[in-house]
């Protein structure tokens, strides 16, 4: 072995949902948006022009700083942008989680935490969730160098009352807790509205998803003035330019567009909550989701199979080889139409699959 080889950073990458690129295919495997984006932001992209590109961009990020700060009434002083909320993530890592003791999120969450923690080499814990996929919060009242959690929660889909949020807030008030909503707009409540009262709180919430704009890679953090100070010193000591100027306009445009944002909102809720209702019909366990995702097991087919047998069809689902969840599947809801080629496909192959046993 040669001797720079041992001094090589190692880690074990997050492997994300694959992008296939297949005309006809049904993707329901990464919890995109199946609406494009506000028609506010085709008109954005259609009045670009290309001379903006020879300059850098605002290094604060300004215009959707400012825009985020009026949407929620804050202080643009309390808005954090990033490239994405693993971005976002990924800096709040580096500049809260230094103590040294192991900072906790549950063993069944988000699988970018525990590579961040190794990467930035972050001791960590995973209490385990309770047999509903629930968060124990007297787990969290342990000593530890800060605390992370989505919700709703991912892979599950399951949303913990703010309440229950809150005390995990307020007993670890010597330590950053960062909540990450990135589903948050699906029906559950943020606690962003916490943060006059808690001083060590950061809501983190993302444009991918409810905002339909997966590929423009936007994510934010709203905190106090201080947390997010010390996080753009941390950002500004790698890149100073980490947002393209194509992202800042459109993305300014998107959050405009309150009316079309409610809209698509409230159709994938309605297009949830029936598919949720045909998959109990053929059989599915399905858990009680907040999010634009379904989280199923069926009562006797495994997880695996039914998998393969709608990657066979070009339907896309995600499937995680990881104990507790290796008989379920992630469903990402997608259009009407889309879901009903779905469920017609599911199906045909479980009363095909009960006949020939
Ligand atoms: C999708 C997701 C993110 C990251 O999304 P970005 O596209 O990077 O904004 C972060 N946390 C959770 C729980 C997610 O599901």
């Amino acid at each position: 072995m040669k001797a720079w080889q041992s001094n090589i950073r190692k880690v074990d990458p997050y492997v994300p949902g694959e992008q296939p690129n297949l005309s006809n295919m049904i993707k329901l495997n990464t919890n995109e948006n199946p609406y494009p984006p506000s028609s506010k932001v085709q008109n954005a992209i259609d009045e670009f022009k290309r001379d903006k590109l020879r300059l850098y961009p605002s290094a604060d990020n300004r215009e959707l700083v400012e825009v985020l700060a009026d949407y929620y009434h804050r202080d643009s002083s309390e808005v954090f942008v990033g490239v994405g909320s693993d971005d976002v993530l990924s800096v709040a890592f580096l500049t809260f989680f230094n103590s040294g003791k192991p900072i906790l999120f549950p063993d069944i969450t988000y699988s970018f935490y525990d590579v961040w923690a190794e990467l930035y080499r972050i001791p960590y814990i995973q209490p385990p969730l309770d047999d509903n996929f629930r968060i124990v919060k007297e787990d969290y009242y342990q000593d530890n160098g800060g605390v992370i959690i989505a919700n709703p929660n991912a892979p599950t889909s399951l949303y913990e009352d703010v309440n229950v949020i809150e005390d995990i807030i307020e007993a670890n008030s010597d330590v950053i807790v960062i909540i990450d909503e990135a589903y948050i707009d699906f029906g559950g409540t943020s606690v962003m509205e916490l943060i006059d009262k808690y001083d060590n709180l950061v809501v983190v919430q993302t444009f991918s998803k409810s905002r339909s704009m997966a590929g423009l890679r936007i994510g934010y953090a709203i905190a106090n003035s201080e947390l997010i100070k010390a996080m753009n010193d941390v950002k500004y000591s790698i890149n100073s330019y980490t947002m393209n100027q194509a992202s800042l306009t459109y993305g300014v445009e998107a959050v405009k567009d309150e009316k079309y944002f409610r809209e698509t909102l409230s159709k994938i809720i309605e297009t949830r909550d029936k598919t949720k209702a045909s998959l109990e019909s053929m059989g599915f366990t399905v858990l009680d989701s907040k999010t634009n995702f379904l989280f199923v097991k069926h009562e006797s087919i495994p997880a695996k199979i039914l998998f393969d047998a709608l990657r066979q069809e070009g339907i896309f689902v995600r499937h995680f080889n990881k104990p507790r969840i290796d008989n379920y599947l992630r469903i990402t809801i997608g259009t009407d139409i889309e879901m009903e080629i779905f469920l017609r496909f599911l199906k045909v192959f479980i009363d095909k699959s009960s006949l020939t046993k």
